[in-house]
């Protein structure tokens, strides 16, 4: 499947995708892990992102379009592929419409994980995000924690608190949300592309999801 994934942070947008990787061989692509990645690598991307990041800003636009640019021409998206956390900004939803119709990609849907604020809120000071840059499994301290305490179950690597995760960082991040990145909806709305999915168990989500995109869970 092709879809593109819109959602405050805290929505599930990271999860849902991970989850659906696994049913069809497409792969996620979340510039969040991209850039977390790069932070941690000191590449001059990851040194050019880390403020933005921290403070709980956005990262400018090109930046982001040069990323996408080059990771959707890899060959593992032609099975498919999960955005997630891209686009952010009505610029990059533009930038992308072009992109993807220079490379004769169409996609099948915009899924919109529609959820209130208090559970967002909840959910972020509770996550846990593995610090292994090639993994970056999510966890939750009450809905999902680890087997071993602080421990990724899936690589070893230590379990931690994301740097943007402090109170103030949070409601900076959702304050972005709501100006710079819940526009989307409309844009993708009159594209006709749009499903909103309220909250629900993962479960749930995926199944509305598959039902969306009339693909079979495997
Ligand atoms: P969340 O969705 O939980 O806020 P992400 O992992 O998607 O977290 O992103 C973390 C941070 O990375 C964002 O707060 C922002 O600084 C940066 N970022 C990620 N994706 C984008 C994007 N498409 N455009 C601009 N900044 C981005
Ligand atoms: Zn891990």
């Amino acid at each position: 499947m092709k879809i593109i994934l819109l959602g405050a942070p805290g929505a599930g947008k990271g999860t849902v995708a991970k989850r659906l990787t696994e049913f069809d061989g497409s792969v996620q692509i979340s510039t969040g892990d991209i850039l977390r990645g790069a932070v941690q690598a000191g590449s001059e991307l990851g040194q050019q992102a880390n403020a933005f990041m921290k403070a709980g800003n956005l990262v400018p636009d090109e930046l982001i379009m040069g990323i996408m640019g080059d990771r959707l021409q890899e060959p593992d998206c032609k099975n498919g592929f999960l955005l997630d956390g891209f686009p952010r900004t009505i610029p990059q939803a533009e930038a992308l419409k072009t992109l993807l119709s220079e490379l004769g990609i169409e996609l099948d849907k915009a899924i919109n994980l529609d959820v209130p604020r208090d559970v967002i809120l909840d959910r972020l000071t509770t996550r846990r995000t593995c610090e292994n840059s090639s993994c970056q499994a999510i966890y939750n301290i009450k809905s999902s924690p680890t087997k071993v305490d602080g421990i990724c179950d899936k690589c070893g690597s230590k379990v931690i608190q994301r740097e943007d995760e402090t109170e103030q960082a949070i409601s900076q991040r959702l304050a972005t949300y709501q100006e710079k990145t819940a526009p989307l909806a409309n844009f993708y709305e009159s594209e006709g592309l749009l499903v909103n999915i309220g909250a629900g168990s993962t479960d749930e989500v995926l199944a509305a999801i598959c039902e969306a995109v009339a693909a079979a869970p495997a």
